[in-house]
């Protein structure tokens, strides 16, 4: 017999994407439905359900509650950085963590929603709709509400359910293309080939939604990263996504393609073939007005940022930069990118941050020939 489930408090997954930072989180469902690709270590070993709508629209009210206490009054000076902050020792443990989501929510400017977790379209129209109908009328203010999802999920919806999502408020998109090439993702499980995410993110963009689709440069490893780029640009030349976001494989032991490297079926490429691949990729990308973002810590560069075409050569010529350089020089700063010193290549040239940077690559005894392996256990810290 079906036991309903209980509400137990108000909800926060995990994750959210980078760009997602002064969004509220709003939790439509837990972990994910697919769970089976090779380079995601997220939800392994937790099972996907879906949240009963009812204690969704519960946490939207509680939330709402704290944020009406919060909100500055009317002419008078504003409480969320004080006030009631300071005072409600006596809340529940999901209560503090909604006052506090409602406190970075409203210093933040309340303009964004985030639903989570992985793949929320994959609940009934319907049910999306409510939830985003409740948001809509509780916070009249928000300008954004962004959700994660499967273009596998994304296909089988309907065109008119997607724009009905649209006009309650779903205006933006994150999708994990990972790849355009389809032996890449038969090979990392990613449950849609390269025409699936063509048809997702063209219906997305129908239905008058933002798109971001996520590419993850080395994905292909040493054997594919040619295919790699040139298909994954064939795929977002046909899609052409209102943001391309970069986001550079990393491999923890956790994850299934760690077993791939450990067997020697994959060979993990070190960031200079990296950045090659990310030039190849950049310069086959053509007749599309996205924007290019590198807003993940995993990224060697954290300057490709820019609109195409008219920004291409300048995120082009940073990467040209980058393989110009002399072999110890891209040691540098491929340490001090990975340790947080440097953020673009011109740091390298500021003496304060160097000598830290040198400092680090003196204590690890970094080479060219080292180097990668070095940069691989600084990145599992990011994950
Ligand atoms: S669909 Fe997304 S969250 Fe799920 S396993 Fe794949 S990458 Fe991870």
């Amino acid at each position: 017999m079906h036991t309903a489930e209980p509400y137990g408090g108000f909800e926060q997954g995990p994750i959210r994407p980078p760009s997602e930072s002064g969004s509220l989180l709003i939790r439509v469902t837990r972990n994910c439905p697919w769970n089976r690709c090779t380079f995601c270590g997220l939800y392994k070993g937790a099972s996907f359900s879906q949240r009963p709508v009812a204690h969704v629209l519960r946490d939207i009210d509680t939330v709402g509650r704290f944020a009406d206490m919060l909100a500055p009054p009317k002419g008078g000076a504003g409480a969320a950085d004080g006030g009631v902050l300071s005072a409600p020792g006596h809340l529940e443990r999901s209560e503090q963590m909604a006052l506090s989501a409602a406190r970075n929510w409203l210093l933040a400017g309340a303009r964004s929603v985030f639903l989570q977790d992985s793949n929320s379209l994959i609940i009934k129209p319907d049910h999306l709709i409510a939830i985003l109908q409740h948001l809509k009328a509780t916070f009249p203010g928000i300008e954004r509400i962004t959700s994660y999802a499967r273009s596998q999920t994304i296909a089988r919806i309907s065109d008119q359910d997607l724009a009905r999502m649209a006009a309650a408020g779903l205006n933006r998109i994150h999708i994990g293309l990972e790849s355009g090439c389809d032996r890449i993702l038969a090979r990392i499980k990613k449950g849609a080939d390269q025409q699936t995410h063509i048809l997702a993110g063209c219906k997305v963009k129908q239905a008058g939604m933002e798109l971001s689709e996520y590419f993850m440069p080395g994905l292909g490893g040493r054997a594919l990263s040619r295919e790699h780029a040139l298909e994954s640009a064939e795929a977002l030349n046909r899609i052409n996504p209102d943001f391309i976001r970069l986001r550079t494989l990393a491999i923890p032991d956790t994850i299934e393609l760690a077993g791939e490297v450990a067997s020697g079926s994959f060979e993990k490429m070190g960031d200079r073939a990296v950045a090659e691949e990310l030039l190849l990729f950049l310069q086959s990308l053509a007749g599309i007005s996205s924007q290019m973002k590198s807003d993940h810590i995993l990224n060697l560069f954290e300057e490709i940022d820019g609109v195409l075409p008219d920004n291409r050569d300048r995120m082009v010529a940073v990467i040209e930069r980058f393989l110009a350089m002399a072999p110890e020089e891209q040691v540098l700063y491929q340490i001090g990118r990975r340790t947080g010193i440097f953020r673009r290549l011109d740091d390298c040239r500021d003496p304060r941050l160097r000598c830290q940077a040198q400092g680090y690559v003196d204590q690890w005894m970094a080479t060219p020939e080292n180097v990668d392996q070095i940069c691989d256990l600084l990145m599992q810290r990011f994950i």
